[in-house]
This record gives C-alpha cells, structure tokens and sequence, in this order.
C-alpha cells in the first residue's frame, strides 16, 4: 500500500469492513462498544488492539477508517481526528506544551490560531515568540536551545505568504524542538510538510477535505509514539474526537480530493494568469505565480500554488465593495475551499477585529480580496471577475 500513488490511497486507504462486506465504507453511530465478557471488558481496559474500541470519545471504526486514509496520504505513521480544525490546533499545541515552554510561530496566522498561542497558552505561561515567517534570519535569532515548538501556517491566510519549511525545521530540530505545520492551504494532495520533516500535520479537514461547505472537522497527523502518546491521551479526555458521521462525509470526500484540488487548482492559476497586472488591481498574490516574493521556494515546496489567491483593488474599501457586490458566481463568504467559488474582504470580516498596525504588518488592506476558487468553469470564473473589476 505504501507504493500506492495518493489518488490510489485517496480512495482504498484505511478501508475496514464490517462482516456484511459493505463496499462503501460504514458509518457508525454509536456512543459505547459491547463487551461479550466482563473478561473481555477489562482486558480492553488494559489494551485495546486495533479493531477494539471503548467509547465514541476515544476511537470509533469511522473515524479510524478516516485517520488511517489521511495519515496514509499524508505519508505519515497516523492520526487523529478531531471536531474542527481548531480543535486539532488547540489540540496539538496544548498536548505538547507546559507552563515555562518557549514557542515560537511566525505571525501571519489564522486569527483562532492566534488567539490559542497568545491568549490560551499564554494564560499558562508559555512565552511565545512571533515572527515573520518568510524571514529566514527572523527565525535563527528567535528559536532558542530552550524552544519546545514551532507552529507556522505553510502558506498563510489571507495574504498566502509561503514559508521555507526545510529552513526552518532544520533550526528547529538543532534545538530539538518540535515543528506543528498547519496545513490547510498546501491541502493533503500537495502536501510536503510531513515530507520536509514536520513532525505534527495540522488539517482544518473543514476545507479541502470536506471540500463541499458542509461540515466542521480536523485531524492532527504524525509519528505513531506522538499521535497514540500525548495527543490522544489530551484529545480523548477532553472530548475533541470527530464525530462519525463527519468523520464518514470526509471520509467519502477523500476519494474525490485529488481530482477536485487538482482541477480548482489549475483553475486558481488560470484566474491569477487572467488577473495578474490588471489595471484596477494595487496586487496579486498567488504562489505559483512568477509575481509572487517567496516563488521559488514555493516551486521547490510543491508543484501548485493552491485554490486561492489574493488580490488588491485599487481604490480602497468603497472600490472593492463595489467589485464584490458586482460579482455573479462568486459568494460573498468568510469560508474557503468550497465547490463554490468564494470572495472574503478580510479587513471587515475575518480579520476585522486586528487592531490597524498589524493588519498593516500582515498586509491586510482595504482592498484586499481572497478568492477562493472552486469547481466552476475557469472560463466563467475570469469573466465574472473582470466584469466585476469593470463595474469599478
Ligand atoms: C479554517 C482554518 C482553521 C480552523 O479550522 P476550523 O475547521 O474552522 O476549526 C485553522 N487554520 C487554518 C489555516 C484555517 O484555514
């Protein structure tokens, strides 16, 4: 199985069956498992095998059958999955940190992300450390021999900044501190930070996973010894297991996932090639494409650039309303990776909160608009946008 290539995976990894020999795989919707013994009962206790179970919190066969195709994808040992995205890196850095901890993270976060590192981890008396992450030199001078971890974002939200993983790793491991890559932008089909030697992956499976905006869900992924060490002792006791019946949806969903990034990817290109030097856009930000800072080592990364960009109207906040109220197949929301495609105007709504310096620091300007692209004709996709642009 490990010589399968990740479309292969994508749809056979994991797969358990019931003995009703079901192709497609089960869900099941149970709390608690039955013992056919009070023997077997505790000797479950002791230590559950692999097709063994005790209750819904700690491990379920849906929700194992979704690690296991995930982890295989990802091309790591295992993993966990967890109620949202949020849950995982709540999950991830709460597990593996305690109180007089050193952490290090570059700064251009999803605004939860944040709030867990400075905020919840702060409150516990971690020292964080925030840096810009497409700053080599920013983090040699900020991981410490002390540094317990690094979190960073691969591609950052909602300006798509890339980082130089193998950089900044290699840093990290010299102090023996753990890398946390949370991966939703790069998605499990262009992957590389298990590859480049992170050693927790984090997925927001609510994104490309799911991939049709219907339900929350998260995993965590990495070596077995951490996965079925501290993180499942952390995510079992304090209830942050997947549900089923979102652990099947995005179960199912991984069997389509390739073809889907696959095709909203080439098709987010196409749009960034349509755009790039448009004149009422200030910016285009797209990792694959030339115009972008970090290009090359996002090239070196991975072969694609993701299924979404950002762009800059012109003109400011009234502007840019103006195009995104002009827009016909694009929706006006704060989600991405979605079949449809998606406009978000950070600076009002996702980010609205960031006091003005570091929306300045990030980037996030009035006339910042993130697309996200989804599964429509690309063709359909560039007129609306330019007929949107026009109406400015
Ligand atoms: C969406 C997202 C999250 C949170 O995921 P939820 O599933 O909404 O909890 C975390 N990190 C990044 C980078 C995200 O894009």
């Amino acid at each position: 199985m490990t010589e399968w290539s990740k479309r292969t995976k994508a749809v056979h990894a994991g797969t358990r069956r019931s003995q009703y020999g079901e192709i497609s795989e089960a869900m099941f919707l149970t709390q608690a498992f039955a013992y056919p013994t009070a023997e077997a009962a505790e000797a479950r206790f002791i230590e559950a095998g692999e097709d063994e179970f005790i209750y819904a919190r700690y491990g379920n066969p849906t929700n194992r059958m979704f690690e296991d195709r995930l982890a295989m994808l990802e091309g790591t040992e295992d993993a966990f999955a967890c109620t949202s995205g949020m849950a995982a890196v709540n999950g991830a850095l709460m597990a593996l940190t305690q109180a007089g901890d050193h952490v290090v993270s570059s700064r251009a976060l999803f605004g939860s992300c944040l709030y867990v590192l400075e905020e919840v981890l702060g409150r516990f008396g971690v020292d964080i450390t925030l840096v810009d992450g497409t700053d080599n030199a920013a983090w040699d001078a900020a991981i410490r021999p002390d540094t317990k971890l690094v979190f960073l974002e691969a591609i950052s939200n909602p300006t798509l900044e890339v980082i130089d993983l193998a950089h900044v790793v290699k840093v990290a491991h010299a102090s023996d501190a753990l890398v946390v890559v949370d991966n939703a932008m790069p998605t499990p089909v262009f992957s590389y930070a298990a590859k480049l030697g992170a050693d927790l992956v984090v997925y927001s499976t609510t994104k490309h996973v799911d991939g049709q905006g219907r339900m929350l869900g998260g995993a965590i992924c990495g070596s077995r010894d951490l996965i079925r060490g501290p993180i499942e002792t952390y995510m079992k006791h304090t209830g942050g297991a997947i549900n089923p019946f979102a652990a099947w949806t995005h179960l199912k969903a991984l069997e389509t996932l390739d073809l889907r990034v696959r095709a909203q990817a080439d098709s987010t290109m196409q749009v960034a090639e349509a755009l790039a030097g448009h004149a009422k856009l200030s910016r285009l930000s797209y990792p694959q494409h030339p115009s972008h800072p970090q290009h090359a080592v996002a090239m070196e990364q991975s072969p694609s650039g993701g299924t979404v960009l950002a762009i800059e109207v012109k003109g400011g906040k009234e502007a840019c309303f103006r195009f995104l109220n002009a827009l016909e197949i694009f929706t006006i929301s704060n989600n991405f990776a979605d079949a449809k495609s998606i406009a978000t105007h950070p600076a009002t709504t996702t980010h609205q909160r960031l006091p003005q310096d570091q929306k300045d620091t990030l980037g996030i300007s009035d006339g910042l608009v993130r697309l996200s692209i989804g599964l429509e004709d690309p063709e359909d996709l560039i007129r609306d946008l330019k007929q949107a642009l026009a109406a400015v």
